[in-house]
């Protein structure tokens, strides 16, 4: 096998699709799921939806002029990525049902052996696509294993669950919690919703497209792209804000207090919904219906913190016993300490578990790690966005991972890995730009920092500088080794 794509979520799909146009087709894309769409198949729970403009949130070399509104639900983007996936057909790439157990680079032989539920396989290059947002976090309180009811994850929805008249209680108020909440608050028949932390949340500008409209996208040249660059554009001068000059969000905090004084008609209660970090250090979170669901007699704030979840109940510092039929986990996801980070094994046998423990998350253009050689990530550490849309990071890492390709193949090179020095050095410009980033300097804590307060989530700047660095594959930041017998050049001395 010459490429071995772990993962077929928009990043795996993106990675097959412009390696199938390349007619490099020695590839293959291990999937643990039944069918593609990562983190988009799986979370399917009530209200599911993006808050990037549909438009936007597609790839570029395939937009598509049905999007039935401006900001799409779950269904109808689960529905893009495998149409997606049968226009390439792509299916015979793809090897389901396949778990990536362990993935280990054998130096003498040069290549990644990865053991999967369905066999061994060897690659000469492997392509990481297992996704930032995949493996949920779930909270540690105790007595929680052992809850009377029903609980799962929000990104594990239970539909064998039937919440209707339940008394139901939802931990967590991030971005899968708000849609949710009002998502099930009309048919459960008690809702308390734990909050550790209040998100600012903005009106979501969200419609149906007119028929005229969607005719124009389909048939008018041009409309559908000059449609899509206008929302890019709106959506990347917020990097301003958040990555350089965090004073000029204080519109959007007057913004989203109006929001609440209008929608929240308790001011008690409001007082409770107001976050005390500055907008934007944690997601800003869009919603018309999530506040005003506070307003219903069968839904409660609670505020105060977990203590113990006790037999079929839920237990707050306040002493209160919170009895309780089901619990919905909507606690995030394991970002900073993906569980895949221990089973892929480079130089030495170490994990980059081990190695991220060492240095840090150091990941060279949020792609290429010193010491796993022929290794390439997607959606890899410090490419996350607060602004913009993450298949555009996609696009420009995966522009980046077929120049390497194609440098590899054209020169006969054996391996290639990132030198550590430029590693180093491209980490420390990145943190020292965010250091003056709303999600350092806000006064929050978030999923973006990992166990030592770094950063080693976000890309600090606008998404088309990251598009301009990752446009061509810079062989001098790497060590490349011929092919025994070959004639190409050895830069790795
Ligand atoms: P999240 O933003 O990490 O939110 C997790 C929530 O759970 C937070 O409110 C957190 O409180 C709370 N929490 C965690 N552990 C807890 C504990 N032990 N006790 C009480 N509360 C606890 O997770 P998410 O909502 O799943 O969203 C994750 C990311 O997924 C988003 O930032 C976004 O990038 C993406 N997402 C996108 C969309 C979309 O529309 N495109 C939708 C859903 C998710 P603290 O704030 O105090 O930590």
């Amino acid at each position: 096998m010459g490429v071995a794509v772990i993962g077929g979520g928009l990043a795996g799909l993106a990675a097959a699709i412009r390696l199938r146009e390349r007619g490099w087709d020695d590839f293959l894309v291990l999937e643990r799921g039944d069918r593609v769409g990562g983190t988009w198949r799986d979370n399917d729970y009530p209200g599911a939806a993006c808050d990037v403009p549909s438009h936007l949130y597609s790839y570029s070399f395939a937009p598509n002029p049905r999007w039935t509104r401006s900001f799409s639900a779950r269904a109808e983007i689960q529905r893009y990525i495998e149409d997606v996936a049968a226009r390439y057909r792509l299916r015979e790439r793809h090897l389901f049902d396949c778990e990536v157990l362990s993935a280990t680079w054998l130096d003498d032989a040069a290549r990644w052996e990865l053991k999967t539920s369905r066999g061994s396989i060897t690659a000469d290059i492997l392509v990481g696509a297992f996704g930032a947002l995949c493996e949920p976090a779930l909270p540690d309180i105790e007595g929680i294993a052992s809850f009377a009811g029903p609980i799962f994850p929000s990104a594990r929805w239970n539909h064998d669950v039937d919440l209707t008249g339940r008394r139901v209680a939802v931990i967590g108020t991030g971005a899968s919690a708000v849609q949710i909440v009002p998502a099930i608050a009309d048919r459960v028949g008690r809702l308390e919703v734990y909050q550790r932390t209040a998100p600012w949340i903005l009106p979501r500008l969200e419609r149906r497209y007119t028929a005229p409209e969607r005719f124009a996208f389909r048939h008018v040249p041009g409309y559908q792209r000059l449609a899509r660059n206008a929302i890019f554009w709106m959506h990347e001068a917020q990097a301003v804000g958040l990555a350089r000059v965090p004073r000029m969000l204080k519109p959007v905090e007057l913004l989203a207090r109006a929001k609440l004084r209008r929608e929240v008609r308790d001011p008690a209660l409001r007082r409770r919904l107001t976050p005390d970090y500055t907008v934007g250090c944690k997601r800003i979170l869009l919603s018309n219906d999530y506040l005003p669901v506070f307003n219903r007699p069968n839904v409660r704030l609670i505020t105060d913190d977990i203590t113990e979840v006790r037999g079929n109940a839920i237990v707050t510092a306040d002493g209160t016993v919170h009895e309780t039929d089901a619990i919905v986990l909507a606690t995030g996801f394991r970002v900073t300490d993906s569980p895949t980070y221990q089973i892929i094994f480079g130089r030495y046998g170490r994990s980059l578990q081990d190695v991220f423990d060492d240095v840090g998350r150091q990941c060279y253009k949020g792609t290429a790690i010193s010491g796993f050689p022929n290794m390439f990530l997607l959606v890899g550490p410090n490419t996350g966005l607060g602004h913009n849309s993450m298949i555009y990071m996609i696009e420009a890492q995966v522009n980046y991972l077929m120049d390497a390709v194609a440098t590899v193949r054209r020169n006969g090179y054996r391996t290639v890995e990132v030198r550590r020095e430029a590693q180093e050095r491209y980490s420390r410009t990145l943190q020292r730009k965010l250091a003056r980033s709303v999600w350092n300097t806000g006064g929050c804590t978030s999923w973006y920092l990992d166990k030592h307060g770094a950063n080693t989530t976000m890309w600090p700047g606008f998404s088309f500088e990251f598009r301009r660095m990752t446009r061509s594959f810079d062989a001098d930041a790497f060590h490349c080794r011929p092919a025994p017998g070959s004639t190409s050049r050895d830069t790795g001395q």
